[in-house]
């Protein structure tokens, strides 16, 4: 395919996606019916090619093993939204095709648990007490240092609203003569936004030194 169209790009944006039991990993390509070809990854562990098309409108659900060996754990919509979350991260370190592994994966930030069961042993209970205590809003995980990796130690639940309550909301930085909002920052260099806020405001670092684009210097105190 050398033409990128309008449905390759939809096709690219899915990838990381999760459709009951699939979660999207690659394109393919189209298909004769010029629907786009993808293969996925079950919940189970094996791959499974089928149309976009199919699996938006939920023709296709699973490899054909319905959900295999974890029925007993996503039984319903949150154990399935759960199991997304779960998806989501797994693609970020070790999909080369998912658009954030540049600053994951790449990074060398790895996913310490070593399936969803033991996630789910370890994070599902303090995930819907996070769903009881904000029940409209979108939970997500979060790594307390953004430099470690994907482990119980490391990750908390947030929400959108958590992550975007602080005041740096509109806020802009201007570094090397480029501006820009100060979630894209953070975002780019991939930390967390609290951190690089506590760096600024309380420990009085330079936005460069926070988002750790030059080494933190120790300047000496005045007298
Ligand atoms: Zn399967």
């Amino acid at each position: 395919m050398n033409k990128i169209n309008h449905r390759h790009i939809k096709a690219i944006q899915s990838i990381g996606k999760t459709f009951n039991y699939l979660t999207v990993q690659k394109i393919i390509g189209s298909n004769k019916n010029r629907n786009m070809v993808v293969e996925c990854l079950c919940v189970c562990g094996k791959k499974k090619k089928c149309t976009l098309y199919s699996l938006k409108i939920g023709d296709t659900k699973s490899c054909g093993c319905k959900k295999g060996k974890f029925s007993h754990i996503i039984i319903d919509k949150v154990s399935r939204r759960f199991y997304t979350v779960f998806n989501a991260m797994r693609s970020r370190v070790t999909n080369k095709n998912h658009k954030s592994y540049k600053i994951y994966g790449k990074r060398g930030i790895k996913l310490l648990w070593n399936n969803f069961e033991s996630f789910h042993n370890d994070m599902y209970k303090s995930y819907l007490k996070h769903l009881s205590l904000h029940k409209n809003e979108r939970t997500t995980i979060e790594r307390i240092d953004v430099n470690k990796h994907y482990c119980k130690e490391n990750c908390r639940w947030a929400t959108d609203t958590e992550q975007g309550a602080n005041r740096t909301n509109n806020r802009y930085l201007t570094i090397n003569k480029q501006t820009k909002v100060f979630q894209t920052w953070c975002n780019e260099m991939n930390i967390n936004r609290h951190k690089v806020t506590d760096r600024i405001d309380k420990l009085h670092w330079t936005p460069e030194e926070a988002l750790g684009l030059t080494p933190r210097i120790r300047k000496p105190k005045k007298t």
